[in-house]
């Protein structure tokens, strides 16, 4: 995918982060990936399109864009994802056009997907895909943390545990992986990874010019 966000003083341009956050639900994934938007004004959300209902506390558009299955099936024949993937009963996707579109305008694109997300964002995107996993410290937390929530009936929580030791045995499809013990060191441990992720040479497209100039 051609990405490339604006130089900086020295002409270094460089392509976007497709940086993909995946792990089990109830791992804190959404908190980290909050604190990281809040953080980042080069980095925006891509909002997958879900035939999930809505929870209580979700809003159109900005969690989620939720359609109904005549619809999802609408976008997938006319090629509107750019992966997509049935999980807990339902499907999602991630629109293609919303993430072209923050790549043009110079973004990095954050996706809170699954393992399956990850594989095909990665056949595509090869190179420009940072995939980070989060572990939750123990399956006992992640249970309690999923209580906590408050927003999942005990079967749907039930059938999130043994989903979420399914998710956990896909940590090889990973670049990196984290253990979310603490909040604030987890998200530290992310941001490094992005950081070091914009600088790697392989991103950067204004490089030649450079030398030339410094080597004239
Ligand atoms: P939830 O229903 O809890 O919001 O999400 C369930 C799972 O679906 C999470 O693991 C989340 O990362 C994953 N997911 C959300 N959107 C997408 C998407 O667009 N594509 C894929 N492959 N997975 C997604």
């Amino acid at each position: 995918m051609p990405a490339s966000t604006p130089g900086d003083a020295h002409g270094f341009r460089r392509r976007g982060v497709l940086f993909v956050l995946s792990s089990p639900s109830g791992a804190g994934k959404s908190t980290i990936a909050r604190l990281l938007l809040a953080d980042e004004p080069e980095l925006d959300m891509s909002v997958s399109v879900t035939t999930r209902p809505p929870r209580e506390n979700e809003v159109e558009g900005r969690d989620y864009h939720f359609v109904d299955l005549e619809e999802f099936r609408r976008m997938v024949a006319d090629d509107e994802f750019l992966e997509w993937a049935h999980v807990f009963g339902h499907r999602y996707g991630t629109p293609r056009g919303q993430v072209e579109a923050m790549i043009a305008a110079g973004k990095d694109v954050l996706f809170d997907i699954d393992w399956q997300g990850a594989q095909q964002l990665f056949q595509i995107a090869g190179g420009d895909v940072v995939r980070v996993f989060i572990f939750p410290p123990s399956m006992t937390e992640l249970r309690a943390r999923l209580e906590r929530r408050g927003t999942d009936a005990q079967d749907v929580i039930d059938a999130r545990m043994e989903r979420a030791a399914n998710e956990v045995s896909h940590w090889d499809g990973y670049d990196y992986v984290l253990v979310n013990d603490d909040v604030e060191r987890c998200f530290a441990g992310v941001k490094t990874i992005l950081a070091a992720e914009r600088l790697k040479r392989s991103r950067q497209t204004g490089l030649i010019g450079f030398i030339r100039r410094l080597t004239r």
